[in-house]
Formats: C-alpha cells, sequence, structure tokens
C-alpha cells in the first residue's frame, strides 16, 4: 500500500466560500455560520484511491491574509496542488484569480520546473445574481495555465468531490512523471515543524 501526501492550497479571495469547501469536503457539511477564519487553517482527509493507493490530503485554508493577494513562500512551500477559487456573483473575486495564479506559480514550482497543479473553481453557482460568464471562465482558465475549470455550489454540495478527485488525479499524473531520486513535494509540509509558520501563527 502506497500512501501519498498532498499538501493542496486553497486560495482565492475573502467571502468565496473557501472555508466553507473545505469544510464540507472533509466533514460533509455546510454551515452557513462558519465563521471567519484567522490565519491558516489545517484540515486533513484521507482518501482510499485504489487498491494499492492512499492518499492524505493536508488542506491550507488561507484566512485574513486574502486581503494582500500574496501569501509568504512558507505558505507554499512543499505545495503539490492549489484551488483557486471565486464566486460567480463578483466579478472582483474572479479577476483576482489572475493574482492568485501568478502569486502562486512565482513562489512553487514543482522539481522539474513545472507550475504546480492547479484547479480554478466557480463557486456559488446556486445564485441567481451570477455575473462572471462560462466563456469568460473558460477563456481565462486555458490563458492561465489551469488544468481544469468546474462550477461547484458548497451550499448546494455540487462539483465538490468531483473538482478535489479531478486535482488528486492531475497530482498523482504528474507526480508519478518526475523524477523519483529527487525528494518529494511532501517533504517539509508539517506546519508543526516549521517555526516560521508557528510565529505567524495567531498573528491575524
Ligand atoms: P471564505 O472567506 O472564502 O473562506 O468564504 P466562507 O467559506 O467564509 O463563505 C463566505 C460566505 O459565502 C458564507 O456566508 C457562506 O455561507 C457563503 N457560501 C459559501 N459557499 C456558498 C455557495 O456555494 N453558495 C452560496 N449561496 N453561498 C455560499
Ligand atoms: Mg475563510
Amino acid at each position: 500500500m502506497t500512501e501519498h501526501l498532498l499538501k493542496i492550497l486553497v486560495v482565492g479571495d475573502g467571502n468565496v466560500g473557501k472555508s466553507s469547501f473545505v469544510h464540507r469536503y472533509v466533514n460533509g457539511q455546510f454551515n452557513k455560520m462558519y465563521k471567519m477564519t484567522v490565519g491558516v487553517d489545517f484540515s486533513v482527509k484521507l482518501l482510499h484511491w485504489s487498491d494499492k493507493e492512499k492518499v492524505r490530503l493536508q488542506l491550507w485554508d488561507i484566512a485574513g491574509q486574502e486581503r494582500f493577494i500574496s501569501m509568504t513562500r512558507i505558505y507554499y512551500k512543499g505545495a503539490s496542488g492549489c484551488v483557486v477559487m471565486f464566486d460567480v456573483t463578483s466579478s472582483s473575486s474572479f479577476l483576482s484569480c489572475r493574482h492568485w495564479k501568478q502569486d502562486l506559480d512565482n513562489k512553487a514550482m514543482l522539481h522539474n520546473g513545472d507550475s504546480v497543479p492547479c484547479i480554478l473553481l466557480a463557486n456559488k453557482c446556486d445564485l441567481a445574481q451570477r455575473v462572471v460568464s462560462a466563456d469568460s471562465i473558460d477563456k481565462f482558465s486555458k490563458a492561465n495555465g489551469f488544468v481544469a475549470w468546474m462550477e461547484t455550489s458548497v451550499k448546494e454540495n455540487k462539483n465538490i468531490e468531483e473538482a478535489m478527485r479531478r486535482l488528486v488525479q492531475e497530482i498523482l499524473t504528474v507526480q508519478s512523471n518526475l523524477d523519483p531520486r529527487q525528494p518529494g513535494p511532501q517533504d517539509n509540509v508539517s506546519p508543526e515543524l516549521d517555526s516560521e509558520y508557528n510565529s505567524r501563527k495567531g498573528c491575524c
């Protein structure tokens, strides 16, 4: 049995649904009153991927720092994959995705120099007041090197599992092509071991 340990970042502007997404995916719940997270929240989910493989996901949910549209290198260190999320009723949250993706690509890469696999999620697709069209998301996704994009509704539990499965599939494919003699990106992902992380915890 092989166990893959994958660090997945969840980024995007504030209020787009990141914490609700992680909470729904990990605990299977949608909580309207989910409180605004402080610092970085860290959740774990174990997937029985196949007969021979388990996947342990570490989901890193930012909070409080969304307004900076930039994260420290410590946050990005050892990332295997990333979710960039926006809210389909907020064009500014969609526009910010370019910066979130650039920040990721500037600060994290795989050992072979390729960019970290990243999926674009158009959340709150249950809402009628949608302002971002599927056509513009599709163009943006292709132009900015996303693995895929999907419409999600954390509220209605739409495409949450599917989105994560798609991302994990891509990560495992990419990792199986990396040089196995190189240290894997899963090294050094434990926030407990990371003193810089600890010193930042609770600061915001
Ligand atoms: P974050 O700041 O990105 O972590 O966003 P939150 O998870 O705190 O969610 C912000 C608000 O959007 C909360 O009131 C959520 O209940 C709400 N929300 C999250 N996902 C959805 C969704 O898919 N549909 C709708 N209608 N509301 C959502
Ligand atoms: Mg949050």
